[in-house]
């Protein structure tokens, strides 16, 4: 049977709510695992253990790596507590590495059980010249050793023994903070957003405004492959596609071309609200970032804000450009972003947009239109799909049967 002991993110500080963390964690952990071979999750106060037998150690580790709420987690070997099975095992471990000259090692014991006779220090003095006698090449170093050999001996359990330690990337599970609404665009802002406020345990639906025939298929199609390169960092999720093309039309005819841009991100928050209730989600997520455009000033957030008193997460709102594409290429999402497909933003976008709109005068132009009609007629002709993180490869499939 192998092992791996996962370290808890900030969950453990988390006093009553830890146990609904924990559950949160090893939910996403056996829906990730689903397709993998007798996975076996258990969660427990100070570590989470998965078991497996046939499965590949591989893919066990790569999907490990990517789930919020771990920071750090381990292969292990498991073994009595007993000084005498420790030592085998320590030696087991050594005899297998393939040693380099100049390597070197260190000792890490922790022992959370007290009842164990010897404390951590005893421990890893043991350990520690066992390994020396027998491996004389090899170097004692504390700060950077080569091999670094880990044995915990847990309370209530038995003592575990790990050579290589994985960073996980950190945060708290999916789900454990609420559920949020994404406002999801094409580009590459706003599925970084919906990643980082996942990665604080938000529960995200994805939202798309789409402005057929304006926007072409592959546009609303980008949009639910962001969906689900999504999805793999939580669960499968709810994609809403609410048609845009009235009201952009409306917008047109009706406001003047630099004050549309304002008008038409109002429409939009009025929409999510209506979503927010439907959905009973507590939060707008989008992908602002401040400065980087004419709406995302600080003025005309002010005056598109105005619509709602709803939370609005911008969790991008003081990162550069450049780092959210870092932060696109490690996550998946950069390749799809950079398909050359409008949205109905590029679509209808006015020449010169007002960077400082006034609240009065564009509440005195929206008096034009039937805003509420409008936004009724968006709302019951929004569409849902549920995406998951094999939409991709699926479409793939089906596309390489049709040929
Ligand atoms: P992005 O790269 O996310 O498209 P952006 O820098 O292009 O952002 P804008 O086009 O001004 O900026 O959009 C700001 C935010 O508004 C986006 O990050 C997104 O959250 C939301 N948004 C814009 N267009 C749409 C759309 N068609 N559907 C849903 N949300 C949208
Ligand atoms: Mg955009």
């Amino acid at each position: 049977m192998k092992q791996i002991i996962i370290h808890y993110g900030e969950l453990s500080t988390k006093g009553k709510n830890r146990k609904m963390f924990q559950r949160k964690l090893a939910d996403q952990i056996r829906h990730l695992t689903k397709h993998l071979e007798k996975v076996t999750v258990q969660p427990e106060f100070d570590y989470m253990y998965v078991k497996w037998e046939e499965t590949p150690y591989e893919d066990i580790i790569e999907i490990l790596k990517n789930v919020p709420g771990i920071s750090r987690f381990e292969p292990v070997y498991q073994v009595e507590k007993e000084m005498a099975a420790i030592e085998q095992q320590a030696v087991a471990l050594f005899d297998r590495l393939t040693l380099e000259e100049g390597d070197s090692f260190k000792i890490v014991a922790k022992r959370q059980d007290k009842d164990f006779p010897l404390d951590s220090y005893a421990i890893q003095r043991e350990i520690g010249s066992i390994i020396g006698e027998r491996y004389p090449e090899l170097t004692v170093e504390m700060k950077q050793p080569t091999h670094k050999l880990t044995i915990s001996i847990h309370k209530d359990r038995e003592a575990y023994l790990s050579l290589q330690s994985y960073q996980g990337i950190g945060g708290m599970p999916y789900g454990s903070s609420g559920k949020g609404m994404l406002m999801l665009s094409g580009g590459f802002d706003s599925p970084i957003a919906g990643y980082l406020m996942m990665k604080r345990g938000l529960e995200i639906e994805a939202v798309h405004f789409s402005s057929p025939p304006y926007t072409s298929p592959q546009a609303l199609e980008k949009t639910k492959k962001l969906t689900s390169v999504l999805a793999a960092y939580g669960m499968p999720m709810k994609f809403h596609n609410v048609p845009f093309a009235k009201i952009q039309e409306a917008i047109r005819d009706h406001i003047p071309d630099q004050a549309s841009m304002t008008v038409m991100r109002r429409f939009m928050l009025r929409i999510m609200d209506q979503l927010l209730v439907a959905n009973k989600a507590q939060a707008i997520v989008n992908g602002e970032s401040l400065g980087q455009v004419a709406s995302q000033t600080i003025d005309s957030m002010v005056v598109i804000n105005e619509v709602t008193s709803t939370p609005i997460l911008r969790p991008l709102i003081a990162m550069d450009k450049t780092d959210i594409i870092v932060l696109a290429e490690d996550i998946g999402t950069y390749d799809i972003s950079v398909e050359p497909y409008e949205d109905c933003c590029t679509v209808f976008a006015p020449v010169a947009p007002h960077t400082k709109p006034k609240l009065d005068s564009i509440e005195a132009m929206e008096e034009r239109l039937d805003i509420e009609g409008l936004i009724q007629d968006a709302i019951e002709n929004t569409t849902i799909e549920v995406i998951d993180s094999d939409y991709i490869e699926q479409q793939q499939a089906a596309f390489s049967e049709l040929l």
